[in-house]
This record gives C-alpha cells, sequence and structure tokens, in this order.
C-alpha cells in the first residue's frame, strides 16, 4: 500500500503530512530563526511571510534547529494526525530544550488558532502562540517573550491579507512560485476545520497581486499559482476586501476571479498561470472563457468532489449534487476540451456513508477520468458542524478499505490518461533537474502532468516541445522534439 502511494503520489490521510523547513538564509544578522511548517501549501507561503517579517527584526533564517533561537512549528488542523504529528514533535523540542533551555518555541497557523491559550496549557514547552492573521503581531510576542512572559495572539482579523509583504522566496527552484490572493473561507462545508481557524474571506488587492507577478517575472520565474482555499469567490473593490461585507453592498466596479487571471495573464504571455482551488460551485464559465483565451493560463482544474453520492454531499454542505458536478465537468470539456487536466479531492468513510454511497464514489471516478487526486479517510475534527450534528460511525477499517479502493481506481484513471498523451508533443516549462537522475531534466505540461526527458543542454526557466513515447501512472516520458 505504502509501496503504492508513494509510486503515483498520491496521498491518502497518514501521508498527506508533507513537511517544509526553511533553508539558511544568512545576511549576518544576530538571531536564528528555524520554521517547519506542516500541511497546505498555504501555510508554506505563509511561513516566508513570517521570515520576512521577522528578518526586519534581526532574524536570519537556519534549517539547523540545533542552531535556532526561535523554533516555530507552522501547523495545520485539517486532520487529527496532523496535529498529533505536531505534538510529537513538541516532545522532540522538549529534549532541545534541555540542552539549551534559551531556545524560545511558538505554534504558529490552524492550530494555534483552534486552541488558542489552551496549548500552552497541555504543550508545556510552548512560549507563544500565534493564529494566521497575528503574524504582523510576531515581533511583539517574540519581544514579549524575551521579556520572560508567554505570549498569544490568535486574534482573526476581517480584512488582513498581508497584500504588501513581498514573501522571502526560500524555498523557491527559481521557477515557479505561489502567490496568495485571499485569506479565509466563507464555506461551511460540514468536515472542515478551516472557517474556523483561517476566519472570513479577504481577497488580496489585485494590483499588489499583479505587481509580486510582475517582480517575479523579472527575477526569472515562469509560472505563478494563484492560492487561496475557494479561488473562484475572489472578490476584491477599492472600498471592501471582505467578502461578506462586499455582497452587502451594490459596488460596481469590483475585480472576480476570472478578471484577476487576466490581469496576471496580461503580465508577459511567457509566465504561466495556474490556480488552486476550485469549489464547483463557484467556478464560472467566465473563468473557464478566460482560460481559453490565454494560452499561458494553464489548462488544469483541481475541483475536489469530496464524494460521488447525492446524499453525501449534502450531509458534507458542498452545495451541488452528483449531477450538478458531472454537468460541471462537461461543461469544462466542452469549453476546453479533453487535454484539461481535471484532479479532485476525495473524502471516504465520512458519516453514515454506505457501501453503495461509497460505490458511486467509484462510479463517479470512471465518469470523470480525473488525472490526479488526493484521497483522505474522514477525520473529525472538533467545532466543525460534522462533530456537531453526525457521529463518526464508520470504522477505521472500512474507511481504509474504502481508501484503498479508491486509490488504486485513481491509479488506473492516472496511467489511462496519461496513456492518452503518447504521440503527442507537449509545451513544459523545464523546473530543473529529475529527481532520479541528472542525466534527465523535468517539467511539467499545461494540464500539470511531470515530463521527463534527457537533459541535453538546455536550462530551467525555459520552455521545450518534447514529444511523449511513454509513461507511468505519475509520469510522462519524452524526448525534445526533432532531436
Ligand atoms: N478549500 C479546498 C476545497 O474546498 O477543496 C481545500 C481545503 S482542505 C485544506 C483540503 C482537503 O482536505 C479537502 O478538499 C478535503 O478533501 C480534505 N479534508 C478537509 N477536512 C477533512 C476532514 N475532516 N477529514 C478528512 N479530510 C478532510
Ligand atoms: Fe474547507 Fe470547504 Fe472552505 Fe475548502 S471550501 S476550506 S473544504 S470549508
Amino acid at each position: 500500500m505504502k509501496n503504492l502511494i508513494g509510486d503515483i503520489d498520491l496521498l491518502d490521510g497518514n501521508e498527506a503530512l508533507a513537511t517544509h523547513v526553511l533553508p539558511d538564509y544568512k545576511t549576518g544578522q544576530s538571531r536564528k530563526l528555524y520554521i517547519e511548517s506542516y500541511g497546505c501549501q498555504m501555510n508554506f507561503s505563509d511561513s516566508e511571510i513570517v521570515a520576512s517579517i521577522l528578518r526586519k527584526e534581526g532574524f536570519d533564517t537556519t534549517s539547523d534547529i540545533s542552531q535556532a533561537d526561535v523554533v516555530f512549528l507552522n501547523t495545520c488542523s485539517i486532520r487529527d494526525k496532523a496535529e498529533q504529528t505536531v505534538r510529537n514533535r513538541l516532545a522532540q523540542i522538549q529534549s532541545l530544550k534541555k540542552h539549551k533551555p534559551e531556545i524560545m518555541v511558538g505554534v504558529l497557523g490552524c492550530m494555534a488558532e483552534r486552541l488558542k491559550t489552551k496549548l500552552l496549557e497541555e504543550e508545556r514547552i510552548v512560549d507563544l502562540v500565534a493564529g494566521p492573521d497575528a503574524y504582523r503581531d510576531l515581533p511583539k510576542l517574540v519581544a514579549q517573550v524575551d521579556d520572560g512572559s508567554k505570549a498569544v495572539n490568535t486574534f482573526l482579523s476581517r480584512e488582513e491579507t498581508y497584500g504588501d509583504i513581498t514573501p522571502v522566496r526560500l524555498n523557491s527552484n527559481g521557477v515557479t512560485a505561489f502567490i496568495s490572493i485571499m485569506r479565509g473561507c466563507d464555506n461551511m462545508c460540514s468536515f472542515c476545520v478551516v472557517p474556523l481557524t483561517r476566519g472570513r474571506e479577504r481577497s488580496r488587492d489585485p494590483h499588489s497581486i499583479v505587481k509580486e507577478a510582475s517582480e517575479l517575472f523579472a527575477l526569472g520565474y515562469r509560472e505563478v499559482t494563484l492560492l487561496g482555499q475557494n479561488v473562484d469567490s475572489y472578490k476584491w473593490s477599492a472600498a471592501e476586501n471582505n467578502k461578506a461585507r462586499l455582497e452587502k453592498t451594490d459596488a460596481r466596479d469590483f475585480v472576480n476571479f476570472a478578471g484577476l487571471l487576466a490581469m496576471v495573464a496580461e503580465v508577459n504571455p511567457d509566465l504561466r498561470v495556474r490556480f488552486s482551488t476550485s469549489h464547483p460551485k463557484d467556478i464560472t464559465e467566465d473563468v473557464l472563457v478566460t482560460m481559453a483565451r490565454y494560452e499561458n493560463i494553464c489548462k488544469n482544474i483541481h475541483l475536489p468532489v469530496q464524494s460521488g453520492n447525492s446524499r453525501i454531499i449534502e450531509l458534507m454542505n458542498r452545495g451541488y449534487s452528483r449531477e450538478w458536478y458531472l454537468g460541471k465537468v462537461k461543461v469544462i470539456r466542452q469549453i476546453l476540451g479533453n487535454d484539461c487536466g481535471i484532479s479532485s479531492d476525495m473524502i471516504v468513510g465520512f458519516c453514515s456513508e454506505t457501501d453503495a454511497e461509497h460505490r458511486d464514489t467509484l462510479t463517479l471516478m470512471d465518469e470523470v477520468q480525473y488525472d490526479f487526486a488526493y484521497m483522505f479517510f474522514y477525520s473529525e475534527r472538533p467545532g466543525t458542524p460534522a462533530a456537531k450534528k453526525f457521529t463518526d460511525d464508520v470504522t477505521e477499517e472500512v474507511k481504509q478499505r474504502r481508501l484503498e479502493e479508491v486509490i488504486s481506481k485513481q491509479r488506473e484513471h492516472s496511467l489511462q490518461r496519461n496513456r492518452l498523451d503518447i504521440g503527442k508533443t507537449h509545451r513544459v516549462l523545464i523546473e530543473g533537474a529529475s529527481k532520479r537522475s541528472a542525466a534527465q531534466m523535468q517539467g511539467r505540461t499545461s494540464s500539470n502532468k511531470v515530463v521527463v526527458f534527457p537533459a541535453g543542454t538546455r536550462s530551467r526557466g525555459t520552455y521545450v516541445n518534447i514529444r511523449i513515447h511513454d509513461c507511468t501512472a505519475a509520469t510522462l516520458l519524452g524526448q525534445v522534439e526533432g532531436e
């Protein structure tokens, strides 16, 4: 099972705990900050904002925890396993603190927001707790701990977007970068803790987004991914960036997601634009038509379905049915064609899900033929609507079996979808050396498939036409056209 998952880059509830450590950045500052980030790309992006804020306060970053003066864990609460991993890590850091008692330990992100001061009581080692909207306050919080007290700020803002802060791009390959375009989420998917930990939805000023994209292009970057929990819900006006408040006004001169996509695509035709995540109920035809209009907007949509059964989708409060979702996929295919990549998230074993309802997820997968999927078993999160209203009554054993079924189904589909590319030529943006061999390079197609090909003399950050001659479920293999 583990091999299967590793082989095809599919993630189950245990594998999805990606961890990132910000690398060394030495400018001769007096103190050293170590940040370890868990969970989603949004957290990795936030850690770069934190590093940027603290750099101005005299901090370099280190990737060696034993060298650090301050250790931050930027945490995830999406599944119970994610929180347990952080607690285990804190126990390890405890032994480090025995040898170096002056080290400061902070917990940032979703777990900080969810547990607030309780975290200080439960984890004695923690000195500082800061929620996702409190990062501008970190210099003050660090100073407070320096003065001998514990420090907490878990205030959730209705406006904060960190729009004016340029993140330090420490984890970058110099070719692709993430740009956060909004924060929070106004949906109430019943299983999800995000609205509780990241607050109300706010959209970032589009001019600051375009400025960041232009600066990245000037630095040699050739691809940006616009990030948000629900990017299609993006809505900004000069007077108001809070979605709920903006909806109550009669403002006409607002920018929506289709408008933002076009603005970023106009930065340069050689700058590729991607985005994630799309909520099926919010993605509009306007967005699909804008994607079709610009060659440099990548033809790939992450469109999480969560379940293929309408009763379960309704219990999840997702705002669509199986048929409606399939209709949306049809429109995507009509406007963007069969080559457009479509990926998904699936949760198996949600409260009261029967075997027959689980099979509906498998048949929906057959109908859509996803290129890729992240698959999880349901993990009840305290305080969510599902935890309050429903019983987590599907056994671990059944959840595990259903997860294995969706993973092996997805494996078949990934392979089938990749096989369709054999014999085709794709424009690939080169990201660097292949992970497996320095004699090969790798990049991605517009539809977000990884392509591996012989290195030759090409350099990363350039485009090359690759003819595909073979594939696995995870990778396309090809040759530079004409060679
Ligand atoms: N905002 C995005 C969306 O709506 O698709 C993604 C949010 S979440 C960070 C990523 C994925 O985690 C979700 O799409 C869902 O499949 C999964 N997830 C969220 N809550 C979960 C839970 N309680 N148990 C298992 N998986 C969960
Ligand atoms: Fe969670 Fe739903 Fe918001 Fe995604 S759209 S972050 S799943 S509440």
